[in-house]
């Protein structure tokens, strides 16, 4: 049987060097590293164009509004994961996602208060093809608590949120524009004769609410909660 890697013959680690004792001291085959961050990305972002040069690496803590097209994203989000490495905790989720968890369609995910632990949670909207009632309310409330519990949530659409997408709400909208950095993301073409091609036209539009002052999570729950009333 010929082995999927000659070079550890399928045991994930080859020996580094031999130490003092002459015992051997083994290191992660670079197989096995891949397999790691096949599994950290899933299926959707390792297949995605590997891009040379992101800069979105530099936004992990902050919340973002992206637009752009899917291809783009993914492989922007890509280039992140990777370069934030495998103890990295991010986690991608879709609109629909989100609403099958709440409707209890997933076996595996309780509630959304889940999508709370990662160190980041990036909501990609758009995927839900169907109308319905309860998902502008789901994804708003994720937003909220994101922001209440002052953990970094990225949001990305195709386009600018608007009322014919079937995740808006209004609250949404004003919470996106009040509190989040918008970031127009560049096509991720790949190109041998230009090295900038793959990186994002970055437009980054400051928040309303952060420009004048620094405002602390507590103050942005407060406001939110405000707004709420
Ligand atoms: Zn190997």
């Amino acid at each position: 049987m010929p082995f999927n890697c000659e070079t550890c013959k399928d045991k994930g680690a080859i020996v580094d060097h031999i130490d003092d004792n002459g015992l051997a001291v083994y290191k992660r085959c670079l197989c096995a590293t891949e397999k790691l961050f096949k599994n950290k990305l899933g299926l959707a972002l390792f297949a995605a164009t590997k891009l040379q040069k992101s800069g979105l690496e530099e936004f992990v803590d902050k919340n973002v509004f992206l637009r752009g097209s899917v291809e783009a994203f993914y492989a922007h989000l890509r280039y992140v994961v990777i370069y934030h490495g495998l103890n990295f905790y991010y986690q991608l989720v879709s609109d629909k996602q989100l609403l099958d968890v709440y409707l209890g369609k997933d076996p595996d995910i309780e509630s959304i208060r889940h999508y709370l632990g990662p160190k980041l949670l990036v909501l990609q909207l758009g995927g839900n093809g169907y109308k319905n009632v309860a998902l502008p309310g789901i994804v708003t409330e994720m937003v909220q608590s994101r922001l209440f519990e002052n953990k970094p949530i990225w949001v990305f659409n195709t386009k600018e949120l608007a009322s014919d997408d079937l995740c808006y709400s209004e609250t949404l909208s004003q919470i996106i524009d009040d509190y989040f950095q918008s970031i127009a993301i560049g096509k991720a073409s790949k190109s041998a004769s230009s090295k900038q091609a793959s990186a994002p036209s970055f437009d980054v539009e400051q928040p309303k609410q952060l420009k004048s002052a620094s405002k602390t999570a507590n103050d942005i729950a407060a406001d939110i909660a405000k707004n709420l009333k």
